[in-house]
């Protein structure tokens, strides 16, 4: 039985932003937007089949920037509704059409969302229609008069503080929603209020990690610092050039940085010979020392006669993937005469921000002639430089050997 997961972010929650327009799920902590952390730990689950995100009208750029293009895991994201419960609606009849078995619906703002809390809520729904994280209330809670006084003080020994993921069989979920928004409700607050005004059964899961919901402004600054200083500690930076020349041929285009551009010249080579997307790929697999691309693509195999570069750079990232790398940023200079770089610069981007997951930030893209020096100033080929930073894993490497 197949379960996907429905992350909800499309509310508005500009709260913790202050005086920002900017939606608190796409506030960055860890050097990430909010919302990628918790997509991240649904579609990086090997439980979860599909993941589909419901957004806010105006959030497809966000979005797309945050998290990227859409993959066979990650389905396009969801226009979500005015209210919560009609976003997860909108988000539930998005996947009715890839028909899974349980659903596991979570809020964009609970992004440390454990592993081990996602496989208990789905294991329950073996045995139950609706299970739910949750966490037995510590405190000890009071009711209180109109004027402020205790009136009442109420027995916890039952009762638990409602989180997320909320877990149902799919169809039950499905029909609940649908039966709730023909009935004009509105105001449910949760999954499981749905659920339970259908009269189906949600089990309560203890949720043992830190599953936390950021709110305030506080709560943002205080999540960014714990992961900044998580990541400080267990992650070391490494850094990498590299360089590729690709000579002139006679043609029409150039392919650099994954973008084809107009020329009066091609560039010859067994590939699509982008030298920007080749010195790319040598200067990410240099920071984990894997050698170059000629290593891992020989020129000598005709497989790669005419590959989209593409490709390469997508090994090199996969391998730092492999390690538990993140790569932070990449840089390039192209050295030519011509073609110009600048009206081209942000299709660059966007093509290696694809490949590589990184927003545009984090994808320098500069262009330099040679003053009419040298072989590119005679106008015989195209020169590229680049240089790549990566976060890995300490002992993941070879080690220090100090
Ligand atoms: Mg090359």
């Amino acid at each position: 039985m197949t379960t996907a997961a429905l992350v909800v972010a499309a509310g508005r929650g500009t709260r913790a932003q202050g005086t920002s327009s900017l939606p608190k799920q796409y506030a960055e902590i860890g050097g990430r937007p909010l919302l990628w952390h918790a997509v991240s730990a649904f579609s990086g689950h090997n439980l979860i089949s599909h993941v589909v995100v419901a957004i806010g009208t105006d959030d497809g750029a966000r979005y797309e920037a945050a998290i990227g293009q859409a993959t066979a895991k990650l389905r396009p994201p969801v226009i979500g509704g005015a209210t919560r419960q009609s976003s997860v609606l909108a988000g539930l009849e998005a996947l009715a059409t890839l028909q899974p078995g349980k659903v596991l619906i979570h809020d964009a703002a609970r992004p440390f969302v454990s592993a081990e809390t996602i496989s208990r809520v789905i294991a329950a729904l073996d045995d139950h229609a609706g299970a739910i994280a949750a966490v037995p209330l510590a405190d000890t809670l009071k009711r209180a008069s109109p004027s402020g006084i205790i009136a009442e003080t109420l027995e916890r020994g039952n009762l638990w503080r409602a989180q997320t993921p909320q877990g149902f069989r799919f169809a039950s979920i499905l029909e609940a929603h649908r039966q709730a928004a023909a009935a004009g409700l509105t105001g449910l607050t949760d999954d499981a209020a749905v659920a339970e005004w259908r009269g189906l059964e949600v089990a309560l899961v203890e949720d043992l990690g830190s599953n936390v919901k950021l709110t305030t402004a506080d709560d943002l600054a205080a999540a960014d610092l714990k992961l900044r200083s998580a990541m400080a500690t267990g992650m070391e930076t490494r850094t990498a050039s590299g360089f590729d020349v690709h000579r002139f041929a006679d043609g029409d285009h150039v392919w650099l940085g994954g973008v084809r551009i107009a020329h009066t010249h091609r560039l010859e080579g067994h590939s699509d010979a982008d030298v920007v997307l080749h010195a790319l790929t040598d200067a990410l697999l240099g920071t984990i020392g894997a050698g170059d691309i000629g290593h891992h693509f020989p020129p000598s195999d005709p497989k790669w006669k005419g590959a989209p570069s593409h490709i390469f750079l997508d090994h090199a990232a996969a391998l730092i993937r492999a390690r538990g790398g993140r790569i932070v940023n990449v840089d390039v200079t192209i050295l030519a005469e011509a073609p110009k770089v600048g009206p081209h610069r942000s299709a660059m981007q966007a093509e290696i921000g694809r490949v590589l997951g990184l927003s545009a930030d984090r994808i320098g893209i500069k262009a330099t002639t040679t003053e009419g020096l040298g072989f590119t100033g005679r106008r015989e080929g195209i020169a590229a430089m680049a240089t790549a930073t990566v976060l890995l894993p300490a002992a993941a490497g070879e080690g220090s050997t100090a």
